[in-house]
């Protein structure tokens, strides 16, 4: 047992929230669910980021204060958290006085560290994008590459920090260690690197909205310093020794792979500057496009996270995005495909299995599960050894960050055991036993048995991504929750209490008509 630290990046509140954000925070919580069945101490976190430029122009469009802006974006976030089943530990906000204070404590020790000195920064400034741009960087006609507006030349007197000074140690933590993961982006970080790294300010002279630098209060903190910070003061840096001593470093920071650049060089630099450890992985997932097109607000081409929600619910939700697309790749999300993976694998293939061998206790044993007779058929093995296996398999894909691959294990036991049902086929067992066949009446104890035992043991390993249906699943074998018991136990075969009742319920997928697409 171990602890687990898991973040996703803090969401920015230009806008409300959208799939990208939803995406990587379900597999952020997927895995700390996953690490608390294991046994680890686990702090799962996710917050916003509300300072900086932006925000102070959206709230000005809109005539309010920029607090009372950020506010009612955060509760959107909440909203779909919520929504999502979410199981963080804690959400920060940038605007919080104690992350606040931490900030400009941080700051200190930062300019205390020696890397920190007073320039003036001339250079093209995108203002949505918050950076400076190199002039080879640029567009045509000093237009941003990514927002395509004017950018604008801007001179300041700033604080730099001497990213240059940690070539060497970004070149060892990112070429000669697992910190970033998967290979396409440290590859991509190389070839940065190898350009050679150029210091950057760190404070911003005519934005109001942050966190005024401690000694020079005319100076704000640059936006994204202050955002990277939020990893260490949400667990106590500057003012609870105890809880930051406990979980820092992070084990695993999620993200969308657009900001690596960020949490990989600016990142680790600065916590060396004072003296911090590094997080241990910086995992960087791929991008969604929708129908082959990239998402656009612009062009209405969007994934609604709420509407799909409100369409399917939250577990299906879960399940698809991590099981359609492997975790790190780009890949293509359309309403057709979603229907049609619900369908096959949840409504069919789960869903189905749980509602025949649950009719098939009842029928048989009027509900009250058999115990399994001693001696095992052949045919027992195949399912049997999978189920074994699968709590193990289940682990090592976690620890790997491996999400896809951890449901299609747990999908070929699914297969497995529909399959077992078709080669025992109880029913003509149950015949035997009714014609007087001793050896057919155990053989139909064995094997539902063995079934309602493999959906315990499905359910324990499907639980973190699908948290609702797989306690209802449980309770309609008639057994609850043991978060407690211990991910061995949880994933053994045989420790479903035979003589207990099943309690059939409602489908737990009910089909999705695939003809009422639009
Ligand atoms: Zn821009």
């Amino acid at each position: 047992m171990g602890k687990f630290y898991i973040t996703t990046p803090i969401y920015y509140v230009n806008d409300v929230p959208h799939i990208g954000h939803a995406y990587t925070t379900i597999a952020a919580d997927v895995l700390a669910r996953y690490h608390r069945l294991l046994g680890d101490d686990v702090y799962f976190l996710t917050g916003t980021d509300e300072h900086g430029q932006n925000i102070e122009r959206i709230a000005a469009e809109k005539g309010v204060p920029p607090q009372e802006y950020c506010d009612g974006i955060v509760a959107k976030f909440k909203e779909l958290w919520r929504l999502l089943d979410m199981s963080n530990d804690y959400f920060i906000r940038t605007t919080d006085e104690r992350h606040v204070r931490a900030v400009q404590k941080f700051a200190a020790a930062l300019l205390a560290s020696g890397d920190v000195y007073r320039g003036r920064y001339a250079g093209w400034y995108c203002r949505r994008c918050e950076a400076f741009y190199q002039p080879d960087e640029l567009l045509p006609e000093e237009l941003c590459p990514v927002h395509k507006r004017a950018v604008e030349w801007t001179e300041e007197d700033n604080y730099f920090f001497a990213l240059s000074k940690y070539q060497q140690k970004l070149e060892h933590l990112i070429g000669e260690t697992d910190f970033v993961q998967p290979e396409t982006r440290r590859n991509e970080l190389m070839g940065v690197l190898r350009q050679g790294l150029q210091d950057f300010s760190i404070s911003r002279e005519r934005v109001r909205w942050g966190v005024p630098l401690p000694d020079d209060p005319e100076q704000v903190l640059y936006v994204w310093v202050d955002a990277l910070l939020n990893y260490i003061t949400a667990i106590g840096y500057g003012d609870d020794p105890d809880t930051f001593e406990r979980y820092w470093p992070a084990e695993v920071q999620l993200m969308a792979k657009e900001i690596i650049r960020f949490h990989c060089l600016y990142w680790p630099a600065m916590l060396m500057s004072v003296g911090l450890a590094v997080p241990k992985c910086v995992f960087a997932h791929g991008w969604l496009t929708k129908d082959g097109q990239k998402l656009s607000k612009t062009t209405g081409n969007i994934i609604d996270p709420f509407e799909l929600v409100e369409r399917f619910g939250s577990d299906a939700v879960r399940y698809f995005f991590l099981r359609e697309g492997a975790f790190g790749a780009d890949w293509d999300y359309t309403d057709l495909a979603f229907v049609r993976r619900y369908n096959a694998d949840l409504a069919n293939d789960f869903g189905n299995l749980l509602n025949r061998t649950t009719q098939m206790v009842v029928r048989y044993f009027d509900g009250v599960v058999p115990a399994a007779v001693e001696w095992r058929d052949p045919v027992d093995e195949p399912l049997m050894e999978a189920a074994s296996a699968l709590g193990e398999r289940v682990a090592d894909a976690v620890k790997r960050l491996a999400l896809q691959e951890l449901l299609t294990e747990i999908w070929t036991v699914v297969e497995q055991a529909n399959k077992y049902v078709q080669e025992t086929a109880p029913w003509e067992l149950a015949k035997g036993r009714k014609a007087g066949s001793e050896e057919a009446g155990q053989r139909l104890s064995t094997v539902l048995y063995n079934l309602v035992d493999v959906l315990r043991l499905l359910a324990n390993c499907v639980l973190p991504v699908m948290p609702n249906k797989a306690e209802s699943l449980l309770s309609q074998l008639g057994i609850g929750l043991d978060p407690e018991a211990g991910w061995a136990t949880l994933t053994s075969v045989g420790t479903y209490p035979a003589g207990n009742r099943v309690l059939p319920g409602e489908v737990l997928f009910p089909r999705f008509d695939e003809s009422a697409l639009d």
